[in-house]
């Protein structure tokens, strides 16, 4: 685990406020198995197919697969696929190798609560012949109505004192697909007048007709994620059922179920959800972003998804950083988008080389270098660490800089270029800039400049300082490369806070994708998709997914923070 970062545990370790120490999860397993209370820990991770998964889903996994680890015991990938209209293979398909790609490792643990329904089954008919589960007739509409409320107690159903005999017929038909849709469900007999409302007879199965991904037309009743979930728990052997805090409710039902039946009792804990500042993450808002082409789908650079941000070139070691810094909670609370940033740009100073790209090209044309020269510069790969090597590029009398280095009417404190001001090409000599060469549209062209032969590799020989250091690209070697610069997606912290009769998509950014047509040295065409890289002074990249050597395309993961202030320091 953690292959590509060495030293980064899958599992968090950080406490409620947020401080790397022991979580309230990581404290109560800890305790179970010192006091005896339980001899393993095993967990899973359990989603349901019906979308990709996001940045709260790696919360989960984390934590599922990261104490499982930490303690010696097991996790299991198990698909929670119980409802057929909404799921399908290709979400099963993306969720395996987005949690392989997070670290986790469910060795031949692949469930699916489907591979359980002829066990819940037989465990429903089981309730019934005890008598604590019926077969209901009302319609949805009057089973919410006989519901109550929080401060009123529900109303027992006239179909709640069948017999056995009948419920036990009734639920075979269900099965056996002789009533349309609808028409009955399974309950479970607890107390319509319980102070929690998920006790009032809770549905444990309805009729669907319709196709299972897995287990196609042979069921007409699907089981309701309550009962499955404990059941898919137990018979697995899960110790540490571990949820969001929106399951709290459920937690009584839960036990119920395994209690009633008598079978292994797996125990629920709940943590906080995972909230992030100008994102959303709830999978039928990531459907929506998809389908109504906001975004140009699930891998999006822009979304939350793991393969979103996979695409991004935002690495896996970054995400569990993230997820251990944030810690756990009992309490929901809203992480700071800025934080993943934080996290991203800390792995990936660590871990990616450096080059020099140009997003917004101007010409330069050095007048007193000679014509057809051509120096191969040594630049390392980490300025920071020689030791990782060097890229030979190219350097000539035509380069491309970018074009916001220059100013023709530069304000106070503009350490770059401006007519007659000298700049640093980075590793590679002063120049001064001579000539502003303007189109027929007065728009700057080109600029003529002298360099300094006596200054190369970046230092003067008569001791002259200079402020500015320029990055660049010779231009007979430029490679153009698409450049797509993201932004949040969302305009507002909290993208549901919108105005009455407004959603979610209303505070899109129209401008969280720019694209740029670039120039990037040679060396660089060949980067894989998904490799990432440094662009001195732009951010971190990496080669998307559509990138091709003829055509590179780049994604730029996250800008760099205080670049400026460190280039000139070291100037
Ligand atoms: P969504 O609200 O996006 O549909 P979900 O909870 O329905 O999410 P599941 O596929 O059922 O999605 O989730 C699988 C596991 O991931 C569950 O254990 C769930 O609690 C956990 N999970 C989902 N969203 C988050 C989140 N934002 N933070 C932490 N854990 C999450
Ligand atoms: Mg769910």
């Amino acid at each position: 685990m953690g292959k590509d970062a060495p030293g980064l545990s899958l599992g968090s370790n950080a406490n409620e406020a947020g401080g790397r120490g022991r979580d309230f999860i990581r404290a109560m397993i800890e305790e179970d198995l010192a006091l005896g209370r339980k001899k393993t820990v095993h967990t899973r991770f359990p989603p349901e197919p019906n979308g990709y998964l996001h940045l709260g889903h790696a919360k989960s996994i984390c934590l599922n697969f990261g104490v499982a680890e930490e303690f010696g015991g097991l996790c299991n990938l198990r698909f929670d696929d119980t409802n057929p209209l909404k799921e399908n293979q290709e979400y099963v398909d993306a969720i395996r190798k987005d949690v392989r790609w997070l670290g986790g490792d469910w060795g031949d643990r692949e469930y699916y609560a489907s591979d359980y329904f002829e066990r819940l089954y037989e465990f429903a008919e089981e309730l019934i012949r005890m008598g604590k589960a019926y077969v209901d007739s009302l319609s949805a509409e009057e089973i919410r109505e006989y519901r109550g409320t929080l401060t009123e107690p529900g109303k027992n159903s006239p179909y709640r004192d069948r017999g056995v005999k009948e419920n036990l017929d009734l639920f075979r038909r269900m099965r056996a697909g002789e009533f349309p849709d609808g028409a009955h469900v399974l309950r479970a007999k607890i107390d319509m007048a319980s102070s929690n409302i998920v006790m009032r007879d809770p549905v444990l199965y309805r009729i669907r007709h319709a196709e299972h991904h897995r287990t196609g037309n042979k069921w007409h009743i699907y089981p309701l994620y309550d009962y499955t979930h404990c059941i898919s728990d137990s018979l697995e052997g899960i110790t540490y059922s571990l949820c969001t805090l929106e399951f709290v409710n459920n937690r009584e039902l839960y036990d119920w179920v395994l209690d009633t039946l008598g079978i292994f009792r797996s125990e629920q804990t709940e943590f906080a959800r995972l909230s992030v500042t100008r994102t959303v993450l709830s999978k039928r808002k990531l459907i929506q972003l998809v389908e109504e082409g906001h975004v140009l789908g699930w891998d999006d650079p822009r979304m939350p998804t793991l393969s979103g941000l996979r695409r991004r070139g935002v690495p896996a070691a970054a995400l569990r950083e993230f997820v251990s810094r944030i810690g756990l909670a009992r309490a929901d609370n809203v992480v700071d988008y800025s934080m993943l940033e934080f996290c991203i740009r800390e792995c990936l100073n660590a871990t990616a080389p450096r080059a020099m790209a140009v997003l917004n090209p101007l010409k330069v044309i050095i007048e007193n270098y000679p014509e057809g020269r051509v120096e191969w510069l040594e630049l390392p790969l980490n300025p920071e660490r020689p030791e990782q090597g060097a890229r030979r590029v190219p350097f000539s009398r035509e380069l491309y800089i970018e074009r916001d280095d220059f100013r023709e009417d530069p304000p106070k404190k503009f350490f770059r270029l401006s007519p007659g001001s000298e700049v640093r090409l980075r590793f590679a000599y002063y120049v001064t800039c001579r000539e502003v060469q303007k189109d027929a549209q007065g728009n700057v062209s080109a600029l003529v400049c002298s360099y300094d032969p006596q200054s190369r590799g970046g230092g003067s020989a008569d001791g002259r300082k200079v402020r500015g250091t320029l990055h660049w690209v010779a231009a007979p070697y430029a490679v153009e490369a698409e450049m797509r610069l993201y932004d949040h997606l969302f305009l507002k912290d909290d993208p549901s806070d919108v105005d009455p009769g407004k959603s979610f998509p209303d505070c899109i950014n129209t401008d969280s994708l720019v694209l740029a047509s670039g120039f990037i040295d040679p060396s660089l065409r060949d980067l894989k998709p998904g490799e990432n890289i440094q662009f001195e002074r732009l951010g971190y990249f990496c080669a998307d997914s559509d990138s091709t050597p003829e055509r590179p395309v780049f994604n730029r993961t996250v800008t760099l923070k205080d670049t400026w202030a460190k280039l000139e320091k070291r100037g």
